[in-house]
């Protein structure tokens, strides 16, 4: 922007039923670039009301709408057509996305490209749900039927936006679900534009609705509405809890993918130099804003003191900047709060335990929601910084003895998403698969994720999974029919 002139502000509406709508009180409220700290749109705050309008039409849509009897093959067809148009407008995205989030624009890019291969990898499984044919010991025949589970409420985090609304979008479609889509309120700006193109790709109206409001006026309802049946929540462990409480009285299907303390283990016979850049990648990509964040760095004693040394040395090297600089390799975090959450998790970690770099704000830029990539060593695993989900650019490094005291120390937490192994040694590597307790466990990287393979934590980090045809399971009903083939009575009475 040249000096004086103010961002544009965008408004926004949202999309229920095929049609771009107010919130029905009129309110708005606005949304944040983290980087400037300005104003850079005004979505529609959805309450209760809203979320009545669009599991409405989303309900209609499911039941008496054209979706509820179009072929495997036309929903794939129309995931395809989205993902194209998703390519065809990859660098928008991108920008919008790394505008809004303060995610660096490289790694924004990335995020899209993944958006549309979800989206393509779903209209490919569309045409693959498969019943069965089961052997019961009668004249009969017994089949089962999977069908979807119906209306889906999806609540996503703000981390990968557009993304998380794809993992949870794609699936449902390409099961025969219509959806209720709410963003996180931080960043709905990419889910609106995608809203754009929904009727174009041949979604009827009412079968992917998104709505922008707060957690407890928007997201809530939706989780309590008796004509939603499923949701589907990414997000903090706090709300994951009350999702489940809340989720009980209607008996829905939940699928809960929350945070996470995940363990990077490096023992003395690792690469060297493979092993620092994994530990900087595990905890600093996204601004350390990754629910699997690699953010316990277990290092074995007898390469402690190097590998904090090298680790401090390469994190110096850092580039923070503006996320639209391909340059950057961190940008700010995503807003205010989340900014103070992270500084206080740094002031914590102060006492806790010693500073190898960072611990405050990154002074060198006037404005903007940035921190310094901080790492913390001899850290105590009992500490608060290597039990409580951070979500920012703080790694806490603690040193262990040997195998077994790497594998206790790891699944010492209440969380069980990923974890990530690093040696030479395939006995050990493979002990340590065995052994950790986490949905995922990397060997030898960090934070590969594929849409072919499934997502998802043990413990305290949720349950189902994501991508795969694990993902489109959690959006399928499985239904027993018997079909009798003796024409007499049962002849019981
Ligand atoms: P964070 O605290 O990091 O923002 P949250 O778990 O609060 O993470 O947010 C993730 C998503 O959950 C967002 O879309 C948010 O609006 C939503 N959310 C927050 N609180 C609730 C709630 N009580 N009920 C339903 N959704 C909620
Ligand atoms: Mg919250």
């Amino acid at each position: 922007m040249p000096g004086g002139v103010k961002t544009e502000v965008r408004t926004y509406q949202m999309y229920i039923n095929g049609e771009w709508v107010d919130s029905q009180s009129s309110k708005t409220f606005p949304v944040y670039d983290p980087a400037t700290e300005e104003v850079i749109a005004q979505v529609p705050e959805a309450n209760a009301e809203d979320v009545n309008r669009a599991v409405a039409a989303a309900k209609a849509a499911f039941e008496d709408g054209p979706w509820a009897t179009t072929t495997a093959q036309e929903r794939g067809r129309v995931l395809f057509r989205l993902a194209d148009k998703i390519r065809q407008n990859a660098a928008k995205l991108a920008e919008l996305e790394a505008r809004n989030c303060g995610k660096p624009i490289v790694e924004a890019e990335y995020d899209i490209a993944d958006v549309a291969t979800c989206f393509e990898y779903y209209g490919g499984l569309a045409t693959k749900i498969l019943g069965y044919v089961n052997p019961v010991p009668d004249n009969a025949m017994n089949l089962t039927l999977k069908e979807p589970i119906g209306v889906a409420g999806q609540i996503i985090p703000w981390n990968y936006p557009l993304l998380m609304g794809a993992w949870k979008l794609a699936p449902a479609l390409a099961a025969g679900c219509t959806c209720i889509l709410k963003p996180a309120e931080q960043t709905p700006i990419t889910a609106l534009e995608m809203a754009n193109w929904l009727a174009d790709v041949g979604l009827p109206p009412g079968v992917v609705n998104v709505i922008t409001g707060f957690g407890e006026t928007c997201g809530a309802p939706l989780v309590q509405h008796p004509d939603v049946n499923k949701i589907a929540f990414t997000g903090s462990a706090a709300v994951g809890k009350i999702i489940v409480k809340m989720a009980a009285d209607t008996v829905k299907r939940v699928t809960l993918e929350l945070g996470g303390k995940s363990p990077n283990i490096f023992f003395a016979d690792a690469d060297f130099e493979a092993a620092i850049d994994g530990a900087l990648f595990g905890v600093f990509i996204n601004q350390g804003e990754v629910c699997s964040a690699g953010s316990r760095i277990l290092v074995q004693k007898t390469i402690y003191k190097k590998f904090v040394d090298a680790m401090t040395e390469k994190a110096k090297k850092i580039k923070l900047g503006a996320p639209l600089d391909r340059d950057t390799k961190m940008g700010p975090l995503v807003s205010k709060e989340q900014f103070e959450r992270v500084r206080s998790y740094q002031e914590i970690g102060k006492k806790e335990a010693k500073v190898a770099i960072g611990g405050g704000r990154a002074e060198k830029f006037a404005k903007g929601y940035y921190v310094e990539p901080t790492i913390f060593y001899d850290v105590s695993n009992s500490a608060r910084i290597a039990r409580e989900e951070i979500f920012g650019p703080v790694a806490a490094v603690i040193p262990f003895e040997d195998e077994k005291d790497a594998v206790k120390i790891a699944n010492d937490s209440p969380y069980g998403l990923a974890a990530a192994v690093w040696t030479r040694d395939i006995f050990k590597a493979f002990r340590a698969v065995k052994a950790l307790r986490a949905g995922i466990v990397w060997v030898n990287h960090m934070q590969p994720t594929y849409v072919e393979a499934p997502w998802g934590g043990y413990k305290q980090s949720g349950f189902g999974r994501e991508l795969g045809p694990w993902g489109i399971e959690e959006y399928l009903e499985t239904k027993q029919v018997h079909i009798n083939l003796n024409e007499a009575p049962i002849g019981w009475y």
